[in-house]
């Protein structure tokens, strides 16, 4: 079959990576010409292991263009086009809307971008010309092509009988669960999930800071909570809290979508409100004065992805920033607009603090003679994930929800 993929993100190349290696013919659109030019260079234009060696590969089944027109011709268009935040925490559709405008002929369009429940029947009623599925993506960045070759489940959303067959045919060869449904339970799965995640973050993040005052060891406690298999450990790891393109715009865009039809929902504001108040809380845990310098070691918002949107350690220098602190980052792979080290060692030098803010295997593991240039040895494990630092003599190691290693 030949599908057109418009947007070539992290969802739209994966998916793309995904169909390709499936035998299937595909049109990537992307409209940002940069980034074109270098998916035709064969270059990804981000952090995502697998994907360059299938681009090269499957290379005759792909065709690269900013023309949305191009895939007019396919069986099937996929949107992946980025859906950010407005302002209020809305959804912003406009990216939809004007790759759905762009086409001039009927198409049966595949929704794969994250948007609000409901709007795909809004979709349907704008573009009555076109037919609709919604068929929401869960990868991780990181592992996005592993994820889209073997998911957890497929979602499929669609009021067409004939889609929703054919798609199941197509997506049944993952031999994964899929689940059949309407648009908006399809719409729904994908924000609920999203937000059981950050609300289980958030509730350990509320954990670690009782904890913290009660003398108990918030990591203890979760691997103790994890074992049950009901409640599972993932996603329970004290710290900064959730940052990333999904999450605060997701749990935003939910409680948008709640307000829009009168109502609260409690659990999830508290949750990211107790996401936004975490930051807050390790900075509290810094006595720091005009003119120290703090190194942030690791900046992008999870290990395995230079992606820098709403990554908790922007945040956090933008606060320390405003109390005329120095900022210098390191990170193996993403970057930022502040001061930035090429070395974990050129960070630390004449560091006041360090501060773990990614939990990257090459900064988890950092010996203790890594920290010799610091001006003062004071670490702040935001992700309790130190593993030199678990030595409870040390009086200068503080982690997030675990004072009882003093
Ligand atoms: P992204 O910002 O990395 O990529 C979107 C791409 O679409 C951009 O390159 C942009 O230039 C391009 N684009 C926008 N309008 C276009 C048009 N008319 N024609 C051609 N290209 C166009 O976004 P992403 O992270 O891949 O996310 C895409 C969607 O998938 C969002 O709705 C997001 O919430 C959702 N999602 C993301 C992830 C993730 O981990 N990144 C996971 C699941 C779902």
């Amino acid at each position: 079959m030949k599908f057109g993929i418009i947007g070539l993100g992290y969802v739209g190349l994966a998916t793309l990576c995904g169909l390709a290696k499936a035998g299937h013919e595909v049109i990537g659109v992307e409209k940002h010409i940069p980034k074109l030019e270098q998916l035709k260079g064969g270059t990804v234009p981000f952090h995502e292991p697998g994907m360059a060696e299938v681009l090269s590969e499957y290379q005759d089944a792909i065709t690269w263009t900013d023309d949305v027109g191009l895939a007019s011709g396919a069986d099937y268009v996929i949107l992946a086009v980025g859906t950010p935040s407005r302002e209020d925490g809305s959804c912003d559709l406009s990216y939809i809307e004007a790759a759905l405008a762009a086409f001039k002929t009927p198409q049966k369009i595949i929704i794969r971008s994250t948007v609000p429940p409901g709007t795909t029947n809004v979709l349907k009623v704008m573009y009555p010309a076109h037919t609709f599925a919604i068929v929401p993506e869960f990868l991780q960045e990181g592992r996005a092509l592993a994820d889209v070759l073997k998911p957890h489940r497929v979602v499929i959303g669609s009021d067409d009988l004939e889609m929703c067959e054919e798609l199941a045919g197509i997506y049944g060869r993952l031999g994964v669960p899929l689940v059949c449904t309407s648009p908006i339970n399809a719409e729904f799965i994908k924000y609920a999930s999203n937000a059981f995640l950050a609300t289980k973050i958030s509730f350990i993040n509320d954990l670690s800071r009782l904890a913290d005052k009660a003398g108990a060891d918030i990591t203890t406690i979760a691997d103790g909570m994890g074992l049950d298999p009901r409640i599972g450990r993932s996603f329970l790891n004290a710290g900064l809290g959730y940052g990333g393109s999904c999450f605060p715009k997701d749990m935003a865009a939910l409680l948008h979508v709640a307000q829009e039809n009168g109502l609260d929902l409690p659990v999830i504001r508290a949750a990211a409100e107790t996401n936004d108040a975490q930051i807050r809380y390790l900075l509290s845990k810094l006595d720091v004065t005009r003119g120290m310098r703090v190194a942030f070691l690791g900046l992008a918002f999870k290990p395995g992805t230079d992606d820098m949107r709403d990554a908790p350690s922007i945040a956090l220098a933008q606060q320390l920033l405003l109390q005329e602190v120095e900022v210098i980052g390191y990170d193996p792979l993403a970057t930022w607009d502040y001061r930035q080290a090429d070395t974990v060692e050129e960070a630390l030098d004449g560091a006041d603090y360090a501060i773990l803010v990614t939990e990257w295997e090459e900064l988890v593991n950092l010996k203790p003679e890594a920290f010799a240039g610091m001006r003062q040895p004071r670490f702040i494990d935001a992700r309790n994930a130190w593993k030199f630092a678990r030595d409870p003599r040390d009086v200068q190691y503080e982690g997030v929800g675990r004072m009882q290693q003093k």
